[in-house]
């Protein structure tokens, strides 16, 4: 056992070592290899280091460097080592986490670290969580909540509304929750990518008036487009005014809420019903942690209690945490393992300073991409994200698209830092987003200059 962990242990180290070696985004055209991977199972075992060999080799690398210090692309994490030796040992002590009584004390440390993330999230002592394994699966599990607390069993009336911003999971969610897509209204965002209010409300009135039910709204802390905050306090008041579940999407924001200057950008947090958070995000974990908040803990539990002949029957007190109670999965692994150890080993104080060092290096590198020629920003960063197209005298808006897609393919190709566009508001828009814990500032000088070059060929 020990030889076979070293091994992995001493690849594991050098891969994290060569990160910003490694080109930021690996080749990826791969269709062909793949084609060549496919076997059937095989019937005599292998030694572990012909396994481990081409992993390393030739397939962890044909990726993007999602890891790297470079990766600017979407929404960085990082991925952080400790949780990966959590992982270790959940998966090596393999302990029943469903049910609070198979392992009490394990599943309170998951409780604590669930009520870390309500305490930084200003949230009730009564709200509830559940760890999933990311944002889509939180968002799922919220708009569940929201749907039975307001429809009960009478579920086809009911009308989900959201921005045309909104993460695609959360039309994914609302359908595998059972609201249907002609129930869920996308509803325009303004010059800054925010929702309308006046739309909105616009929207509930003639869905009421034609005898459908409104019952949620999901607002954006944070879009994956542009990084664009909703206005949620006002979103707040007017679920309140409407009796409407407020879900907020805050898989990429939420975890800006503990820097103490992005407190006014996303005042209104703490009123959500219901909050996503992506701690394989904000909080820099390996992928597979996403977070569910629920304001009225007893409506996560009334979502998904369940019990069955063959459990544990004792009941067990109120004030312990049962998370195969709390949502829809009863074996799973040990997800808050890695939050607790994580955020045991380094503080509190480290992903405050992380988060807002992120803040810091994406209004640096806002400040000095906007200085380049050409460069139009959209969206200017609210939190770490911020969105901009390339123009030239006399360009139509096909060559902006074409010249700003060239310019984060471009960018990528050089290889020290990875980024990518999205289609929004009828124009590609170029963006950056800051949020690993590797990325300093010698990747915005990066950044900088290599726009800086790519956009001298361009124009
Ligand atoms: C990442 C993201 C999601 C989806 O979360 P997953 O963890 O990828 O399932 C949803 N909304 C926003 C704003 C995101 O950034």
């Amino acid at each position: 056992m020990r030889a076979m962990a070293d091994d992995v242990v001493a690849r594991c180290v050098a891969h994290i070592e060569s990160l910003p070696q490694q080109p930021a985004c690996g080749d990826v055209d791969a269709a062909a290899l793949c084609r060549a991977m496919r076997e059937a199972a095989p019937e005599q075992g292998a030694t572990l280091d012909s396994l481990l060999d081409p992993l390393f080799r030739d397939w962890i690398p044909r990726s993007f460097t999602a890891p790297g210090p470079g990766y600017l692309a979407f929404i960085p994490g990082g991925g952080l080592y400790p949780a990966a030796l959590a992982d270790l040992i959940t998966n090596t002590v393999n302990r029943y986490t469903g049910v609070w009584m198979a392992a009490p004390a394990l599943v309170q440390l998951e409780a604590n670290a669930l009520d870390w993330l309500r305490a930084w999230m200003d949230f009730p002592a009564d709200a509830r969580g559940l760890f999933t394994s990311g944002g889509s699966m939180a968002t799922f599990n919220g708009i569940l909540c929201a749907r039975e607390r307001h429809l009960g069993a009478d579920i086809r009336p009911g009308v989900l509304y959201t921005s045309d911003q909104a993460h695609h999971s959360v039309l994914k969610s609302a359908k595998l929750a059972g609201i249907m897509p002609d129930r869920v209204r996308a509803i325009e965002s303004d010059d800054r990518f925010r929702i309308r209010l006046d739309r909105l409300r616009e929207a509930i009135a003639a869905d009421r008036r034609s005898g459908l039910r409104p019952f949620a709204v999901v607002s954006n802390a944070g879009t994956v487009n542009t990084g664009a905050v909703d206005p949620l306090d006002d979103i707040a008041d007017l679920c309140a005014a409407e009796q409407l579940w407020h879900h907020m999407d805050g898989a990429y924001g939420a975890f800006f809420y503990l820097a103490p200057e992005l407190r006014q950008t996303l005042r209104g947090l703490p009123r959500a019903d219901s909050l996503t958070l992506d701690p394989h995000k904000g909080l820099f974990l390996p992928y597979g942690t996403g977070a569910l908040l629920v304001r009225d803990g007893a409506a996560l539990r009334a979502a998904h209690e369940a019990t069955a002949a063959y459990l544990p029957s004792m009941p067990h007190p109120q004030d312990f945490y049962d998370p195969s109670q709390h949502g829809p999965e009863l074996s799973r692994g040990f997800p808050g393992l890695r939050v607790w150890l994580s955020v045991k080993l380094y503080g509190a104080a480290a992903f405050r300073a992380a988060i807002a060092e992120k803040r810091a290096l994406a209004v640096d590198a806002f400040q000095r991409v906007a200085r380049l020629p050409g460069i139009v920003v959209d969206a200017e960063p609210e939190l770490s994200l911020f969105a901009f197209h390339l123009t030239a005298p006399g360009w139509s808006l096909a060559q902006e698209d074409a010249a700003t897609r060239a310019l984060m393919q471009r960018t990528t190709a050089r290889g020290r830092v990875m980024v990518t566009g999205s289609h929004t508001h009828g124009r590609y828009l170029g963006r950056v987003c800051v949020l690993s814990f590797r990325t300093h500032e010698p990747q915005i000088d990066a950044l900088v200059e290599d726009f800086a070059a790519v956009i001298a060929e361009l124009r």
